[in-house]
């Protein structure tokens, strides 16, 4: 059966039809090798040295190229490794337009940026004639996350993508939250796709990772070219539990969907809940855009309590969810942005955006519902 005419369930198993060892290994063995021997001085060598490409990591690269149907994909030791990489296409002045809801890693990276000469501006990104407006002569990219963390904004990337286009900018889309079995930017036009491989591709709460994907042979040169600089790759063993994490990826989607729709429309229900952020309810602001754009809403929910006193005894009392910083995985996790992610936000920014003391973040897992919402339930009237 042709690649082209798979469905993207059976691509998470099948995607590299390359892969096949001597001993015709079902799985992708995992190649725990530094570097590899020449075959002859004019015999050319797929793989030469491990920083520059190794057969488990290049296993996993074609998998996540072709889930995302980009050109390549490159397998970092960290979602951070990604983006920094990824920057490091663009030489200061370079101008950025930036979802002003982001994750709270990036945001640092941007600051520290900021002192090598690169620029930013922070916007809802949702907007796009404020996104317009923001444009000028040293502006190179358009960097989003959609939907955003943790307020859950989203953004329509087709109009992004056009956007970049009529400009000549690069359109960069952090797909963390929704994976390429729920969305897919490349072919909405973004030009990479970043990824923190650590959430749900590998799913499991086990091991980091971060990916670049591209569109074009020619950013891939490029991105590879500062990849094996940097020296920030995936390691043999990590590359093989990010492989085998996305096999499960569409299963563990649907039970980590399932379960956070339900829980969303709990808290709703509460009324010691006095907002909840979740993508997939029909009156959210960005909901026809999601209905276009992606197939699946996913498992993240930002809500915020009536009280501290409330959201600090929800963290204190869950016994299923888990009082964790992270997302992605199969346990289900519960964490005080204020407190961790977004930390280095100074207090008035943080208010201003309502990441404020009595708001959490739920990343649900695949638990049985039953026990999620007995478990928040418990922890809430405790
Ligand atoms: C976690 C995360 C990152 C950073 O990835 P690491 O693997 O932790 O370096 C980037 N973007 C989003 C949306 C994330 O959730």
């Amino acid at each position: 059966m042709n690649k082209r005419d798979m469905k993207f369930e059976t691509l998470c198993l099948h995607a590299d039809e390359n892969a096949r060892d001597e001993w015709g290994t079902v799985n992708q063995p995992i190649c725990q090798a530094a570097t590899f021997v020449h075959k002859g001085t004019d015999v050319p060598s797929e793989f030469s040295y491990s920083r520059l490409s190794n057969p488990t990591r290049a296993h996993l690269e074609n998998t996540v190229a072709v889930l995302e149907g980009g050109a390549a994909a490159f397998a970092f030791s960290t979602g951070m490794a990604a983006l920094n990489c990824v920057m490091q296409l663009f030489t200061p002045p370079a101008h950025f337009i930036a979802s002003e809801d982001l994750y709270g890693g990036s945001l640092r990276l941007f600051n520290c940026l900021k002192n090598l000469g690169y620029t930013f501006d922070f916007v809802d990104t949702g907007d796009i004639c404020a996104v317009k407006k923001l444009i000028n002569k040293n502006t190179k990219a358009i960097y989003c996350e959609t939907p955003s963390n943790p307020l859950m904004q989203v953004s329509d990337i087709a109009a992004l993508a056009d956007v970049a286009k009529k400009n000549g900018l690069m359109l960069i889309v952090d797909n963390t939250f929704l994976t390429p079995y729920y969305q897919q930017p490349v072919k909405l036009g973004a030009d990479i796709v970043i990824h923190s491989g650590t959430k749900y591709l590998g799913g499991h709460n086990d091991t980091l990772a971060g990916f670049a994907v591209v569109n074009s042979a020619g950013l891939a040169e490029k991105i590879k070219y500062i990849a094996n600089t940097n020296g920030s790759c995936l390691a043999p063993f990590d590359c093989f539990l990010i492989e085998r994490g996305i096999k499960t990826l569409p299963v563990r989607m649907d039970r980590i969907s399932s379960n956070a729709e339900k829980i969303a429309h709990w808290l709703r229900s509460r009324k010691d809940v006095k907002k909840v952020y979740y993508a997939g309810f029909e009156d959210h602001a960005g909901y026809a855009v999601s209905r276009k754009q992606s197939t699946g809403f996913g498992g993240m929910i930002s809500f915020e309590a009536e009280s501290k006193a409330l959201a600090e005894k929800i963290l204190n009392n869950v016994k299923v969810f888990q009082y964790a910083e992270s997302l992605g995985g199969v346990e289900s996790l519960i964490t005080y942005p204020m407190m961790q992610t977004h930390k280095d936000l100074s207090e008035e920014e943080r208010n201003r955006r309502g990441i404020n003391d009595r708001f959490l973040r739920i990343s649900t897992g695949i638990e049985n519902i039953e026990d999620l919402l007995a478990d928040l339930e418990q922890a809430f009237e405790k």
